[in-house]
């Protein structure tokens, strides 16, 4: 069974882009039937927050991103915190110590200092030359004695041709003459990336790892400790970088690069999901709107972009506004009640609750309007007020022929109704027209700007129905008087 993995490191507000990688391994896994499994990469034990962790977790599951295998999940794998690992990764240490294929280190970082100005001034590529794998028994022993805390570094083979058959890139050839030994298990006993993330992917039995293209210089060097080992290789896929409009790579200075931000502005998951699916993958055809469902099914690796993907915020505004748009009832009134409360359009929970149906038809409306959830209160504006201000361009409408004589027989003929719903008031509104002799236009502009001092807006029927006779009163007055 193919299994995939995602492994963040928490060391920081997870970035959008590894969120993005987190997706595209979601989605392969779910298309090939596969295991989605979260690694956590935490053997930075300076860097490694908890906090962080937590909330890679939390952005997973607001996106929608259900894990098979898990730190907190469980799975007959585990453990999937490195952390937890170290003996694990000590024994296979220990392996690589008996074959050869390592060596404990003692340069202090004075010497590798040296080493690299050294390097550099004969014009080389700094990189650890290799020389404690020369170090005899007693040399070792007297660094020992000398209270020095070793590495171990991996004895990366002379002269070695490494193919990376990427799933994405194609065949990308690197020369292991070009990589230093390197460090395997750190001062403090803990492994380095490269190791932990060999062995881990190695022993979950993880099929295919797909990473960001940051990683691509380091899977040579994971290839080598699989070879070492004599493990058998997975296959290897690296996806391209997110760029920010200017081309550069993604960062804050092109905005939030924190989901967290996108989820308290207001964009629904399923907008984020189907944005982030889109950032280096393409189905078929022009459609660009997917559901979950639609992605997993249509997910193909082959389709997966090699050049890099433009993070392009309009977009994500437009997708967020088609999936605002068909969001209804209940969840809308759910997503938006957080910032009704903020804005102070309402001031407690429970004239929501009271009002239920007023504030589900309300938001109805107005998401019309709105890219962004944290934008409905700015449009809810629209609901307060018994009287209007009107600037000049509003005044100018109210100032045609006839249009007293109008306002005054819509508002009349309004007050008289038996049940206030759109479509009476639109009869209504017709109605009133023909009387006065205006229609189109001329019939619903003025009324548009007496019920709400604009002249744009939602659907003028369905507002003075949620208006209310009382509202609707005392603003027409308000206007002709
Ligand atoms: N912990 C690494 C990261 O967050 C994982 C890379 C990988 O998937 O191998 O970048």
């Amino acid at each position: 069974k193919p299994r995939l993995r995602f492994a963040p490191s928490p060391t920081g507000k997870i970035h959008i882009g590894n969120i993005r990688t987190a997706l595209f391994n979601w989605l392969y896994a779910r298309n090939i039937n596969g295991e989605f499994i979260i690694r956590v990469e935490d053997t930075d034990a300076a860097r490694s927050v908890e906090e962080y962790e937590q909330i890679i977790f939390d952005a997973l599951k607001w996106l929608g991103l259900g894990w098979d295998e898990g730190p907190q999940t469980g799975g007959d794998y585990g453990p999937y915190r490195q952390s937890e690992r170290k003996d694990i990764y000590r024994e296979y240490a220990d392996k690589l110590l008996e074959s050869g294929d390592a060596y404990y280190c003692y340069c202090s970082e004075e010497d590798l200092e040296k080493m690299r100005e050294e390097q550099k001034s004969r014009g080389e590529m700094p990189r650890y030359d290799g020389r404690c794998a020369e170090l005899t028994e007693e040399e070792r022993q007297r660094c020992e004695n000398e209270g020095r805390t070793p590495v171990i570094r991996f004895k990366v083979p002379k002269g070695k041709d490494i193919q990376v058959c990427d799933l994405v890139k194609g065949n990308v050839n690197f020369e292991s003459d070009g990589i230093g030994d390197f460090i395997i298990i750190k001062s403090d006993g803990l492994p380095s990336y490269n190791f932990a993330c060999a062995i881990d992917d190695y022993l979950m039995d993880i099929t295919h790892v797909l990473r960001g293209e940051d990683h691509l210089s380091n899977t040579p060097r994971q290839v080598m400790v699989y070879n070492a080992l004599g493990f058998d290789l997975p296959y290897f896929g690296h996806l391209s970088l997110i760029l920010g409009h200017d081309k550069a790579k993604l960062s804050k200075r092109h905005g939030d690069t924190f989901i967290g931000d996108y989820q308290e502005k207001g964009y629904l998951p399923e907008a984020i999901m189907n944005f982030l699916a889109l950032l280096g993958w393409s189905p078929e055809g022009e459609e660009e709107l997917f559901a979950k469902e639609q992605l997993v099914e249509k997910f193909d690796i082959n389709r997966v972009a090699k050049s890099a993907a433009v993070f392009d915020v309009s977009k994500l505004n437009w997708m967020n506004s088609h999936y605002i748009k068909n969001t209804e009832g209940e969840r809308l009134l759910e997503l938006s009640k957080k910032y009704l409360l903020e804005s102070n359009v309402v001031d407690e929970q429970d004239e929501i609750e009271a009002n239920k149906d007023w504030y589900i038809s309300a938001l109805n409306l107005v998401k019309e309007k709105v890219y962004i959830l944290s934008e409905i209160p700015e449009q809810m504006k629209i609901f307060e007020g018994d009287t209007l201000k009107l600037e000049d361009k509003e005044l100018q409408v109210l100032s045609g022929d006839n249009v007293v004589e109008l306002l005054k027989t819509v508002k009349d003929k309004l007050l008289e109704l038996e049940s206030f719903d759109p479509k009476s008031i639109k009869k209504t509104i017709n109605e009133a027209g023909k009387l006065v002799g205006v229609k189109g236009k001329q019939l619903f502009m003025p009324v548009r700007v007496a019920v709400s001092g604009q002249t744009h807006g939602p659907e003028i029927d369905q507002l003075i129905s949620l208006l209310g006779r009382n509202k609707i009163e005392k603003r027409i007055d308000s206007v002709i008087e």
